[in-house]
Formats: C-alpha cells, sequence, structure tokens
C-alpha cells in the first residue's frame, strides 16, 4: 500500500459504528497512524443508570483494539453478563445491554467525565490504554442527542434502536443540542489544514451516524470550502443494509432504497461514490448526479476486504485529487 497520497496527506474518516469501524480498521492497518483521524459520532450517546456511554466510539476502540464482538456488531468479544443477570434480578430495566467488560468502560469514562475530564481527553487515554495508535475522537465534546421522530412520537435514539428494535416507522430526525455543539476543534484544525488529503464517509447510516457530523456548527460548510476531495462509501448494497435499520428508514422517509439513494443524499457533498459490484448498473445514474463512480467489492467479511476497501478508496480518493 505505497504511493497513494495517504502517506503524505491527513485523511479524516467519519464514522458511526459497525459499518465505519469496518473500513476505519482496514484504513488504520494501511496508513501510517499518524496520517489517520478518525471522528466517531456521537449523537447516539446516553446516558444509562448514570453511565455515559458512547455506542459509536466504543465501537471504533473495540474494532481497532481486536475487542469487538463480531457477532453482535457492538460490546466486546467474550463477553460475560453477571451484572445484566443480577440487574434483571432486583428488577432494573434490562432492555440495553452491558456486558461485565464492556460496564467497565462506561464507568470509568463516566467517572473520568466527573472529574471534569472532556469525552475526547477519555476518548483518546482509553485509545492508549487499549494500543490503538491511531487518533480517534468524538466529533464534539458538547452533548448531542439524536431524536427519532415516529409513527409513536419523538423517540430518544436508543429507545428507537435498542428499545423498540427500530420498529416504529421513523419520519425525520432531530438532533438535540445541534445548534449549540462545537465540533472537536482538532476536526476543524484538520479539515482546513494544507496537509488534508481526503474525507472518507465511511459506509455508515447517513442519517443518524453521519448527518450529525456534517449538521455541526460550521462543518457543511468547510467541507464545502475543501479542495480535498470527499468521498463516501456506500452502507447499502443491492438494496440492502448490512446490518441496522438504514434500508428500512430510506423507505419510510420515501427514498430510493439503493446506493443511489444514499448517493442523493450525499450530492451536494461528495466528490466520489463508493459502490458495491452488485450495484454496477447504478454506476451511470450515480454520476449523473455530479460525482465520480467507483465500482469495488464493498462487503468487508475478511480483515483483507477492510484493506483491500479502505486502500482502493484511499486511491480512489487520490485519483479525484483536488478540485
Ligand atoms: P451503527 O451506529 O452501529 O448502526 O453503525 P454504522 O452507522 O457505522 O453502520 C451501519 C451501516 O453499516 C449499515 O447501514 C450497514 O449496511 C453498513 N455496513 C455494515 N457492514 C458493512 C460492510 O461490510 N460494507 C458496507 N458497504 N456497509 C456495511
Amino acid at each position: 500500500m505505497t504511493g497513494h497520497a495517504a502517506s503524505r496527506e491527513h485523511i479524516i474518516a467519519l464514522s458511526g459504528g459497525v459499518g465505519g469501524a469496518k473500513l476505519a480498521l482496514g484504513l488504520a492497518r494501511i496508513m501510517p497512524s499518524e496520517s489517520l483521524t478518525i471522528i466517531a459520532n456521537t449523537a447516539d450517546d446516553f446516558v444509562h443508570f448514570g453511565l455515559h456511554i458512547s455506542p459509536d466510539i466504543d465501537t471504533v476502540l473495540y474494532t481497532l483494539a481486536d475487542l469487538a464482538n463480531p457477532e453482535t456488531g457492538w460490546g466486546r468479544r467474550g463477553e460475560t453478563w453477571e451484572f445484566m443477570g443480577a440487574m434483571g434480578g432486583l428488577g432494573g430495566e434490562t432492555w440495553f445491554n452491558l456486558g461485565d467488560r464492556d460496564l467497565a468502560l462506561h464507568v470509568l469514562r463516566t467517572n473520568k467525565l466527573n472529574q471534569g475530564a472532556t469525552l475526547s481527553d477519555v476518548t483518546a487515554e482509553m485509545a492508549h490504554v487499549m494500543g490503538i495508535h491511531v487518533d480517534v475522537m468524538p466529533m464534539s465534546n458538547d452533548p448531542v442527542r439524536t431524536m427519532v421522530r415516529t409513527g409513536d412520537g419523538l423517540l430518544p435514539f436508543q429507545h428507537y434502536f435498542v428499545r423498540d428494535r427500530c420498529e416504529p416507522s421513523v419520519t425525520g430526525f432531530y438532533f438535540d443540542g445541534i445548534d449549540g455543539a462545537r465540533p472537536h476543534p482538532k476536526l476543524m484544525r484538520h479539515l482546513i489544514s494544507r496537509d488534508l488529503g481526503a474525507i472518507i464517509i465511511c459506509p455508515s447510516n447517513p442519517f443518524v451516524s453521519v448527518d450529525p457530523i456534517l449538521q455541526l456548527n460550521g462543518v457543511r460548510n468547510v467541507l464545502k470550502e475543501t479542495s480535498a476531495p470527499i468521498v463516501a462509501v456506500s452502507p447499502i448494497i443491492g438494496g440492502r443494509a448490512i446490518k441496522g435499520p438504514a434500508a428500512k428508514m430510506m423507505k419510510e422517509l420515501g427514498m430510493p432504497v439503493s446506493a443511489l439513494g444514499v448517493a442523493g443524499f450525499y450530492k451536494d457533498l461528495v466528490d466520489g461514490f463508493v459502490i458495491d459490484e452488485e450495484d454496477e448498473a447504478s454506476a451511470a445514474e450515480i454520476e449523473a448526479l455530479g460525482m465520480s463512480v467507483l465500482i469495488t467489492r464493498t462487503f468487508m467479511q475478511s480483515l483483507e476486504d477492510r484493506e483491500a476497501l479502505a486502500a482502493a478508496t484511499l486511491e480512489f480518493a487520490a485519483s479525484l485529487g483536488k478540485h
């Protein structure tokens, strides 16, 4: 993996949880660690039993540290559930699963936040102890909370996502706190830096994982101004989401449930869009939206798949050059 712009220029990857973390791992494995910054969505964060839980940051950290549970897509591998069992036995809420090992991170984070640390301080510290060498940062240190507009009313994201298993029909989203939230200062510094090589929008849920980052004050404007290429990888393959409610949300929002639909969502922002071989037939229509298209395998099953998609995406971005 030599010769692409990534070895000289800084890459910013915008990530949610499971899909984003897969590509982030691929990027981290093929790039010099000082050249990559992963920005994690924090609009899924919530407080449960008084604990500050950051699901997307944790999925990224666990994935990069090779601690993640590949079956669930969240939490840690080899987890035990004594705490949850005891909680249920006491009549406490059990709809949000907290494994024993995972719990240690939430307790430690909450404790550090209560002592005055910022979320990015804690994230950096946890990344360090987990042996992660790339920068992982929350999109903001200020609270932003996704609220899901549904046929059943307005639901906090985790109630919709976990408690109600994404069953309510979605009509829209609202990011509570977004107006007052400051994007992470290092994110803004990287975005205006001359060293910026590309911005990669990972194959994450466009509505609830990526949009909160894009809606932070100033981010969209800086992205529109930047001369660095912006490339998104489609989380939709053959009209389906690999995991999670992205496809269901698109249908309920009246959008085409396809890579084309995702490309339409990002069309004002991206220079390049990566689609799966399965979606080759829609390349021309996506190009007609005003972006270049790369067709490759985007389903990441193995570690090699993650590295190959990361390399192809970086090379594609480098080929788009400055605009
Ligand atoms: P969440 O916050 O845990 O829901 O995670 P993300 O928003 O990062 O990821 C959810 C999205 O990742 C879904 O829309 C999936 O379709 C997508 N995804 C998961 N695995 C893959 C994969 O291997 N390839 C691609 N292209 N998308 C994937």
